[in-house]
C-alpha cells in the first residue's frame, strides 16, 4: 500500500507542494486561472526557524483513524483497500469534531462552504500532485518498507564507516 512520505532533510520550504495541492483541488487545475478561484491547500508546510528548517505536514491517513471515529455525520470515511481517508463535503457539517482529534492539524476549513477539507491524495492522479511538483524528492509516493530499509542501510553504512576509521 503506498503512503505519501515525507523527508524532511531534503525539504527547502519551497511550497511547491503547497501550491500544486491547491491547483489540483481547483476547478480549472490550471496555476493562472486557478488565482482567481483561490482554491485551498490540503497540505502545509511549517516553517521551524529554532532549527531553520521546513516540514511538510500533510494527512497520514492514519490505520484506525480517529477522525473517522468521531465524525458524527459518516461524511469522513476510510477506503479498506487503500487506507485513504476520504472525505464527503456533501454530509459534513462544520463541527471540526475531526479537527478536534487530529494530532497532525491537517484538518482544513472550506471558507466560503463551511465544511471541512483534507488530503484525497489526488484519486485521479497515478502520483498526488504535491509529490510531483516537490523538486528535491523531500515527498515521496512509495511503501514505508522500502523508506524503512532505505534508512536502514544509511544507518548500517554510518556505524560501519565509524567502525572502520576507528579501527
Ligand atoms: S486527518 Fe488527521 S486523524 Fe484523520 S487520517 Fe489524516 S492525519 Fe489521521
Ligand atoms: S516542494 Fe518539496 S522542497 Fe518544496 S516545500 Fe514542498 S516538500 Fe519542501
Amino acid at each position: 500500500m503506498k503512503e505519501i512520505l515525507v523527508r524532511p532533510e531534503r525539504c527547502m520550504g519551497c511550497r511547491s507542494c503547497e501550491i500544486a495541492c491547491a491547483v489540483e483541488h481547483s476547478v480549472s487545475r490550471d496555476l493562472f486561472r486557478a488565482l482567481s478561484e483561490m482554491p485551498q491547500k490540503r497540505l502545509y508546510v511549517e516553517h521551524v526557524p529554532e532549527y531553520s528548517l521546513a516540514v511538510p505536514i500533510l494527512c497520514r491517513h492514519c490505520e484506525d483513524a480517529p477522525c473517522v471515529a468521531v465524525c458524527p455525520t459518516g461524511a469522513l470515511t476510510q477506503d479498506a483497500l487503500t487506507g485513504v481517508v476520504r472525505h464527503n463535503r456533501d454530509v459534513c457539517i462544520g463541527c471540526w469534531t475531526c479537527a478536534s482529534v487530529c494530532t497532525y492539524g491537517v484538518i482544513g476549513r472550506d471558507r466560503r462552504a463551511r465544511v471541512a477539507i483534507k488530503c484525497d491524495r489526488c484519486p485521479e492522479l497515478d502520483v498526488p500532485a504535491c509529490v510531483s511538483a516537490c523538486p528535491t524528492r523531500a515527498l515521496i509516493y512509495g511503501v514505508v518498507e522500502d523508506l524503512s530499509e532505505a534508512r536502514r542501510a544509511a544507518s548500517a553504512l554510518k556505524l560501519a564507516r565509524g567502525v572502520a576509521a576507528s579501527r
